[in-house]
């Protein structure tokens, strides 16, 4: 039987960018008595926060269950886990285990090259920004470019490109620059660059190495598994994978696991 359960976050286990659904929360708290969790995204630890965690709390997840939930943010780059002892949850006892942030003049280099790409291709959305939004986020391991910045409505996001061209354009003009980085294409408006070999074969690894398992003991669940998505990297891995449309095909796949687990 399978020991963990990973998951892309991003219309995994959600509506990109929104808080997991409280149905999901619910079946996700009953897999936490069950198995090791583990949510492994290109977002920031703050947004595991909102996203997961928050609603999780919100249908009574207890110290003793989130103590089975493992967050692997940035792709897996930084691992966060719960120490908290007593019953009421505390959002200050989550421990950063381990962080690899990318180094400043790679920071400098990708920020640059992503900007003068999509400037040249027409697709820097300045004017659609929220006040205080940005297009370009550095998540410390990884630099990470929304197209309407974080803010966004999600109809507005789920429009933009919907076929990916837009971000395949921006991804191919950013690799005649800067070949060597890791680009990867997420969410709904989204591309991820990282240093070569910090992708979720890189936090894959460590979720193993932390959790003392193997890839056979692990099922990942993703919406972007084919050649080119953020999860491809775990499907060449050979890790067994179930690829996803939406959160509602997570529910339906979950509902059933833990029906005949429990
Ligand atoms: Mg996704």
């Amino acid at each position: 039987m399978k020991k963990v359960l990973a998951f892309d976050v991003d219309q995994t286990v959600n509506v990109a960018k929104t808080p997991i659904p409280p149905e999901i929360a619910e079946v996700l708290r009953g897999c936490l008595r069950l198995f090791e969790i583990c949510p492994i995204s290109g977002q920031k630890f703050e947004q595991f926060l909102i996203q997961i965690v928050d609603p999780l709390v919100a249908v009574g997840a207890t110290s003793d269950e989130l103590k089975h939930l493992h967050l692997f943010v940035a792709q897996g780059t930084q691992y966060y886990k719960y120490t908290g002892d007593v019953d009421k949850y505390d959002a200050d006892a989550w421990r950063q285990v381990y962080n690899y942030p990318l180094k400043e003049e790679d920071v400098v280099k990708i920020t640059t090259v992503l900007e003068d790409a999509a400037r040249d291709l027409g697709y820097w959305e300045e004017d659609q920004l929220a006040e205080g939004d940005e297009i370009v986020e550095n998540r410390l391991s990884q630099i990470t470019f929304s197209a309407l910045g974080q803010t966004a409505g999600t109809e507005a996001k789920y429009a933009w490109d919907p076929d990916h061209k837009k971000r395949e354009a921006i991804v191919a003009k950013c690799r005649e620059k800067l070949p060597d980085f890791l680009y990867e294409i997420g969410g709904t408006t989204s591309i991820n660059v990282a240093a070569p070999g910090m992708n979720k074969e890189f936090g894959m690894k460590h979720l193993f190495e932390e959790l003392g398992v193997g890839k056979d003991d692990v099922l990942y669940f993703g919406d972007m598994t084919q050649p080119g998505g953020n999860d491809y990297p775990v499907v060449q891995m050979g890790v067994k994978t179930i690829t996803v449309r939406s959160h509602e095909d997570t529910l339906y796949a979950l509902r059933g696991i833990v029906g005949v687990v429990e």
